[in-house]
């Protein structure tokens, strides 16, 4: 395998598509490779936020998943002391008026499909284990296990849309370690839930606290059921997930007299999330990390379908103009992108959810968003980065 191509792309998750997309529909030779075979499983809540709604339909998948998939209408919040606070999409701003839950074993195939459709050649079960090493300046591209082999592929531009233990990013040195930007979630389905509504339902209550749960819709049956929490808590105290998990279930308030009987299908799994962008620097030489590997989950929310989403494809962008005008300083613009696009929103968000952990803040806060709506929509749209004045693009 010797064929040199216009752009690698490492990891098939919404980033990776969403780059691949963008590329092979201008006419670009892009290889998007992945470790796993496809339908697979991935860790994640499944929420899809109204920013993210309307990427997917920028890339025409609407009949994909409209009718397929449960709509949701918006967000319900629980607070032990704080009552129930709901927020419906849109709050005042000119995204969607709807999210979805879709399985991720479901959404990234059809992402993946999408790419392929568009155009870029995809591996499935090929995994990248290391960079060639620099030349000028340059990743010249990957050493990869496939098919029982090691295969070298050669590339012009590499994007890592790895995920969050992204070999690409680590490799160059782009990784943080730092905890502020560092967390953790298990999540299971689960059936037999009462009243499964249609709302994304996020529990910081105070039995988990400083973890936050979540019971997210799948099917009239089944819902998504998870907790997670940021690593800096647990300089303060050891947090075990799995209890934390089953005081969720049992202890809670509102969670609890949800799950009371619902039964867990398939096991409880965890996994690592980048969050705030201060976890990565995005780019290195002729390589640029997109979604999680670039650290692009919403501190707050935990929401990073839509960031990758967005970042795969300004990375595509940014690497389009490069191979068309045939210089490769515009890839400096791309970290610019990040900072002016989310910079000052990750910064905001960073410093707010030590307060929506605690729930000496977290309970009079949705007490009062509870009985004002409107104070419900800012909190709303602050938590789903949707501002009034966003025209989406
Ligand atoms: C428990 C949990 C709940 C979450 N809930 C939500 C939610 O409800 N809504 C939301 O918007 N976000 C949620 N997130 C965040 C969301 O899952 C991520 O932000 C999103 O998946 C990032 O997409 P990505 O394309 O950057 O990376 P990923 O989706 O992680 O994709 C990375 C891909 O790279 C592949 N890969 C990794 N290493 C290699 C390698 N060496 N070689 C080849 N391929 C490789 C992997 O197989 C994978 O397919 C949640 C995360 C967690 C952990």
């Amino acid at each position: 395998m010797n064929e040199q191509y216009d752009v690698i792309i490492v990891g098939a998750g919404p980033g990776g598509s969403a780059a691949a997309c963008c590329l092979a529909e201008r006419g670009f030779g892009v290889l998007l490779l992945d470790k796993e075979n496809f339908p697979r499983d991935k860790i994640c809540g499944d929420g899809i936020a109204p920013r993210a709604v309307h990427s997917l339909y920028r890339l025409s998948l609407q009949e994909k998943l409209e009718g397929r998939f449960k709509r949701t209408s918006g967000m319900r919040f629980y607070a032990t002391h704080g009552g129930m606070t709901e927020i419906r999409y849109p709050m005042g701003s000119h995204y969607p008026d709807h999210g979805y839950v879709v399985p991720r074993r479901e959404l990234d195939a059809i992402l993946l499909d999408k790419a392929e459709m568009s155009g870029a050649r995809v591996l499935q079960g090929c995994r990248v284990t290391g960079l060639l090493p620099q030349k000028g300046g340059r990743v010249p591209g990957l050493v990869a296990a496939y098919g029982g082999e090691s295969i070298e592929l050669a590339g012009r531009f590499i994007i890592g849309a790895d995920g969050p233990s992204s070999l690409v990013g680590k490799e160059l040195g782009l990784l943080s370690r730092n905890p502020l930007y560092m967390g953790v979630s298990v999540r299971c389905y689960m059936t037999g839930a009462r009243g499964v509504s249609d709302f994304l339902e996020i529990y910081p209550e105070d039995a988990i606290s400083p973890s936050c749960g979540w019971i997210f819709p799948v099917d009239e049956e089944t819902v998504n059921v998870g907790v997670g929490y940021m690593l800096y808590a647990r300089e303060k105290r050891r947090i075990n997930l799995n209890r934390v998990f089953d005081d969720f279930v049992t202890r809670t308030r509102y969670a609890a007299a949800k799950l009371r009987d619902a039964q867990p299908r398939g096991r409880l799994r965890g996994a690592l999330l980048r969050v705030g962008g201060g976890g990565s620097i995005p780019r290195r030489a002729n390589v640029l990390l997109v979604g999680d590997a670039a650290s692009l989950t919403n501190s707050i929310s935990g929401e990073g379908i839509t960031y990758a989403l967005e970042s795969g494809r300004w990375a595509g962008e940014t690497i389009a103009s490069a191979l068309h005008g045939g210089d490769d300083s515009i890839l400096d613009v791309y970290p610019h992108i990040l900072e002016w696009k989310y910079g000052r929103y990750f910064y905001l968000g960073t410093l707010a959810i030590k307060y929506f952990n605690n729930p000496y803040c977290v309970n009079p806060l949705l007490f009062t968003t509870s009985r004002i709506s409107r104070l419900g929509d800012k909190m709303g749209r602050f938590l789903m980065n949707c501002r009034r004045s966003d025209y989406p693009q």
